[in-house]
């Protein structure tokens, strides 16, 4: 007689809404075993019986054969009496107690999904939301947890007879597939007019009528709304441009597949990789000379944001309008982007000629995430649709639940318990009400996703940012504050599983210093729960104004030299008054002396976007420029504790003005202004080094952002013995923040 082993196992992670409960069920079926699989807030409980070996084998291929979306975290086997199950069974979800199961991200649409939307014989051929358990919407359609479809926006939606049967066979595709649908019984696609009238006819055929007479299409994609004109059509373009007044940063362009993509953009393997990838990020990549790409879609640019289609409907999109589109964000001037129907009418109807859209509804707005090869790696520049809300591993355990609230802009917020860290989607900048609004949802979301409730909350020093005084609000809660560079050194430390201590270089634009001043161009000594100022650029005083016009910063760093550049002639009616100004502060801002060169150098006396002149700066550079600028790097006193190390970027303004008056070419003088920002860094650093011994250096802050830079930088440090860490999964600019907020409340609650 057989002996029947039973056990109870207990599965975390990310194992709902990924096809987990029926793989468990084919596999037990197959091992001819008896039990039953539930999802539960933790994760799924398996109650599993039959012969030893085969549940020996079973738990030996559940961690081995799990499907391609889930990532298992931990396995807890417990053995019990055999309860006598028949067969296998998938139960109930149990929603009650602490919620520890993940939803996943959303993930684009799968290659036997591809075949069937196809495939003229499959009752889905060109259905444009078709999915199955391992692709389509779960982050932005989920309400609650755990995730099952009641819980999701696919509620409304009654299954048919044949959609039913599906969901109910074992061992089929959608067997308990929570966004399972069909043409009969699934969303549907619309095509409207700008005030909202259906138009008649197929909606792809007519969309792809409209763009290629030219016309502005917003699309309802999985996080939101896009706006879209053909890539090349440079008068639809322009008008796209000239409707979302005010903007200047670069569309991205969205290609049917490889082959199409690889006529826009030089892509290497992992390019490649990156743009195939489930997360179907923005990738940002070299353009090719040449390419066809309407100059109003990334002027000034050289490298374009590339990304392939990420839903069915782009799918059918793309293929029948047989060229890329360019992809604005569906908003008027850069505030978070429309994501229900009622306020894309509302806002996008002076903009758009169209709205491509359907009846699912969109619960969580997110953003296309934005990724960047960089000195040989990847970092995200932008965290969204395709990664939240997967949390993030940390190193060392969270001894009590903390929230962190991130700075202003790019803001984000992050949560942390045990070794998790939840960092949510981009949620933009906190200058307006919708965007606030989306802040406190995205808190109350995430902590309901996570069951998380946080005893700590952690914040900015800066009592004026709108997330602070959330912080502050919040009662009964411990509050941490921390300082904005040590946060992004931080953040830098906890994305590469790092505790420090290191020489932390945070080039970023403008955080509160504990002495009041503005910092920015920071050299720390830093660990998770601590840091000491070593050094800085040398300060120079910040004209009112100066962050909307980079010139005034040209006329801080060059007062009254050089009368007879033409930055100086522009500017010749106010430079003397900026210059007259006694209350301006004072800032060891990096940023803001890559303002003064880009205004320096006739590219951006005036931007429209955070980070627009330095960005445009380095797209401006000859990359192949070997020259340098010197700057002075003085250590002041080694005994004496802070201000030890300054770095005068005053000279690198100032050897780019000479330059610029000898006729050298301005590709040349950006290229050398970065080469001399790299010196200093790496010279800072090895003085830095011999004062404290430390060999490691973290660099973060939103400069970071310029691959000319961080190449150079990395390059240079590595070349003098240093390890180098930089950012990877979580962008250098204040988006990363509230991660840095978390890890150095969770050290200081640990010491
Ligand atoms: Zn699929
Ligand atoms: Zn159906």
């Amino acid at each position: 007689m057989t002996v029947v082993k039973h056990v109870d196992v207990h599965v975390e992670g990310i194992v709902q809404g990924v096809g987990f409960r029926p793989f468990v069920r084919s596999l037990a079926i197959r091992l001819g075993l008896a039990g039953r699989v539930r999802g539960d807030v933790n994760g799924v409980h398996i109650e599993i019986e039959g012969a030893l070996a085969g549940v020996e084998e079973f738990l030996t291929a559940l961690e081995r054969d799990a499907p391609a979306l889930s990532d298992i975290e931990r396995v807890t086997v417990v053995s019990g009496e055999p309860a006598g199950h028949r067969g296998f069974t998938i139960a109930a979800s149990d929603p009650s107690g602490l919620r520890r199961a993940l939803v996943p991200a959303d993930t684009a649409t799968c290659d036997d999904c591809l075949r069937e939307l196809a495939d003229p014989a499959d009752r889905r051929h060109r259905y444009p939301f078709i999915g199955c358990v391992t692709c389509g919407p779960r982050f932005t359609i989920v309400r609650g947890a755990p995730y099952d479809r009641p819980r999701t926006t696919m509620a409304g939606y009654t299954l048919c007879p044949a959609c039913a049967a599906e969901y109910h066979a074992p061992g089929n595709r959608r067997f308990h597939d929570h966004t399972a649908g069909c043409p009969a019984c699934g969303p549907r696609l619309r095509l409207l007019d700008a005030r909202g009238a259906d138009l008649c006819g197929d909606p792809i055929a007519c969309a792809v009528t409209l763009l290629h007479a030219g016309r502005v299409v917003a699309v309802k994609g999985l996080g939101g709304f896009h706006l879209a004109v053909p890539a090349a059509h440079e008068h639809a373009a322009a008008t796209l441009r000239g409707r979302k007044h005010r903007e200047d940063q670069p569309f991205a362009v969205m290609a049917a597949d490889l082959a199409q993509a690889r006529r826009l953009c030089t892509i290497d393997d992992t390019a490649a990789g990156l743009l195939t990838s489930r997360a179907r990020p923005i990738v940002l990549l070299p353009r090719r000379p040449g390419a066809p790409v309407a100059a109003g879609v990334a002027p000034g640019h050289r490298t374009l944001g590339l990304l392939l289609p990420y839903t069915a409907l782009h799918h059918l999109l793309l293929a029948e309008l047989g060229e890329p589109i360019a992809l604005a964000g569906g908003d008027v001037s850069g505030e978070p982007i429309a994501h229900t129907d009622a306020d894309a009418l509302t806002r996008l109807g002076g903009i758009a000629d169209a709205f491509l859209t359907h009846d699912r509804p969109i619960h969580v707005r997110a953003d296309d995430s934005v990724l960047r090869p960089m000195s040989g790696e990847v970092t995200v520049l932008r965290r969204a649709r395709g990664y939240a809300p997967e949390p993030l591993p940390l190193r060392h355990r969270v001894p009590r639940p903390v929230l962190a609230c991130g700075a202003e802009l790019n803001s984000t917020i992050c949560l942390a318990a045990e070794r998790r860290a939840y960092l949510s989607q981009h949620l933009g900048d906190l200058h307006d009400q919708d965007a606030l609004r989306a802040f406190a949802e995205a808190i109350d979301h995430y902590c309901g996703l996570s069951g998380i409730r946080p005893d700590v909350v952690a914040h900015d020093l800066h009592t004026g940012y709108p997330s602070t005084r959330h912080a502050l609000a919040i009662p009964g809660a411990d509050l941490v504050g921390v300082q904005h560079h040590h946060a992004h050194i931080a953040s830098c430390l906890a994305d590469n599983g790092d505790s420090g201590p290191v020489i932390g270089v945070a080039f970023d634009g403008l955080g509160h210093g504990p002495d009041g001043a503005l910092w920015g161009g920071e050299f720390l000594r830093a660990d998770l729960a601590t840091y000491e100022r070593l050094g800085h650029l040398t300060p120079v005083p910040m004209p009112a104004g100066a962050i909307r016009q980079p010139w005034r910063m040209a006329a801080a760093y060059l007062r009254h030299d050089h009368p007879g550049l033409a930055v100086v002639r522009r500017n010749a009616a106010s430079w003397a008054g900026v210059l007259g100004r006694a209350d301006a502060p004072l800032t060891s801002s990096a940023a803001r002396l890559f303002d003064a060169v880009s205004a320096l150098l006739g590219i951006r006396d005036t931007v429209t976007y955070d980070g627009q002149a330095a960005i445009e700066l380095e797209q401006h550079a000859d990359p192949a420029e070997t020259g340098t600028y010197p700057a002075a790097v003085t250590l002041r006193d080694l005994r004496c504790a802070g201000d030890l190390l300054a770095v005068d970027g005053g000279d690198l303004v100032r050897a780019a003005a000479e330059d610029l008056t000898a006729g050298v070419p301005t590709p040349v003088i950006a290229g050398r202004f970065h080469n001399g920002v790299a010196d200093a860094i790496a010279r800072a650093c090895q003085t830095l080094r011999q004062a404290t011994g430390l060999s490691a250096v973290a660099l973060s802050g939103s400069v970071f952002q310029n691959a000319l830079l961080l190449e150079g930088t990395v390059e240079r440090l590595r070349a003098a013995g240093f390890r180098v860490l930089r950012h990877i999964r979580v962008p250098p600019h204040d988006g990363g923040l509230s991660l840095g907020q978390a890890a150095v409340a969770a050290a200081r609650d640990r010491a």
